[in-house]
């Protein structure tokens, strides 16, 4: 149990680090600490990790999950009680959208071993089956994971990971074991993935913004990430294998030629276009371009890695479908900052 003092203090801190060090985009991901024998805080749903305040970390009932003020906690509150009622001994949770945990959470396995023992989460990880973001049916599917699992983590098939112990450095230590994991896993099951991840690439794509999306204010990357590149000489469309880039992004991206007109009707209409032999155009607003890019490289390590078990299963087109509409529609506009 941390006071509640301190556990704000270290769930706004915990939040800082989540962005920073990647493992989450935009405003994905929840943090969370238990305070008392009944209740726990978590972070507000939908707030950017970098301005998060105390008002945002919100206290919750264990019991009920009743919370006073109007500010609504996490989506996934439900899931934190499953794990502080599942484990009386974790005191912090950290849910991450960390890339390389998300795309082994792809891979369709039940079970992942390890070549060797990482730190914290011991030799192997489980990965709870899928079900939509924030339902009770994710609820209830992580709570047999967490309690089935024998170290500090559970993935989270299509969407990320929870990671947790007893104090803030401890689920700090496991989100980057996890990582280091499931890392090492995905590039020995994929040749796709043995070299060159950490080769990013990035141009400059405001040529293929028309006026009207200039004066909005869009800003637009050209992604040419060397895993991304891989993808896009299979001259594909990119459909969603993961939660976030069908809220961001939707059901697919499309593939154009490079022709300055066919670039900037596309670019109209989606904010991810995989352009012939250039790159991934990513447009957004506020930083969102960034967001875009990420998910992007991260749906492509996630389709590599499902594939080295076979034809790479899409994301259901109907789950893509209520994902991109309950982001467009609620959650994105619950970051009222963003939207100024
Ligand atoms: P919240 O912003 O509601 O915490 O949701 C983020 C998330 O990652 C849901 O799975
Ligand atoms: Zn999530």
């Amino acid at each position: 149990m941390i006071d509640i003092k301190e556990a704000k203090e270290l769930v706004i801190k915990a939040g800082h680090e989540l962005s920073e060090t990647g493992l989450i985009a935009r405003t994905w991901g929840n943090v969370g600490a238990r305070t008392g024998p009944h209740s726990f805080v978590i972070t507000a749903s939908g707030k950017s990790y970098e301005t998060l305040t105390e008002d945002e970390v919100v206290e919750v009932d264990m019991n009920d999950l009743s919370y006073s003020g109007a500010i609504a906690p996490s989506s996934e509150m439900k899931v934190h009680r499953e794990i502080y009622l599942a484990r009386p001994d974790v005191d912090f949770i950290i849910h991450t959208h960390q890339e390389y945990a998300t795309a082994a959470g792809v891979m369709g396995k039940g079970h992942i071993w390890f070549d060797k023992d990482h730190g914290s989460i011991g030799p192997g990880v489980l990965c709870a089956d899928y079900a939509l973001p924030g339902t009770k049916s994710l609820c209830k599917k992580i709570g047999v994971a967490v309690r089935n699992a024998s170290g500090n983590a559970v993935l989270m098939k299509r969407h990320g990971a929870v990671c947790y112990g007893r104090t803030y450095e401890e689920a700090f230590a496991v989100a980057r074991d996890l990582e280091e994991g499931c890392g090492a896993y995905i590039k020995a099951a994929s040749p796709m993935l043995r070299e060159d991840l950490d080769d990013f690439g990035e141009g400059d794509g405001s040529m293929f913004l028309t006026n009207v999306q200039k004066m909005e204010g869009t800003r637009a990357v050209m992604c040419c990430d060397k895993v991304v590149m891989d993808y896009l000489s299979m001259k594909m469309d990119l459909p969603a294998y993961i939660d976030d880039y069908a809220q961001l992004i939707g059901p697919s991206a499309p593939f154009v030629r490079n022709d300055k007109e066919e670039i900037m009707k596309a670019a109209a209409k989606y904010p991810a276009v995989l352009v012939d032999g250039e790159g991934v155009l990513c447009t957004g607003k506020n930083g969102d371009e960034i967001a875009v890019s990420m998910l992007v490289r991260k749906n492509c390590i996630s389709y590599f890695a499902a594939s080295s078990m076979g034809k790479a299963k899409k994301l259901g087109v109907k789950d893509a479908v209520i994902m991109r509409y309950v982001y467009v529609s609620k959650y994105s506009k619950l970051e009222g900052d963003l939207q100024k």
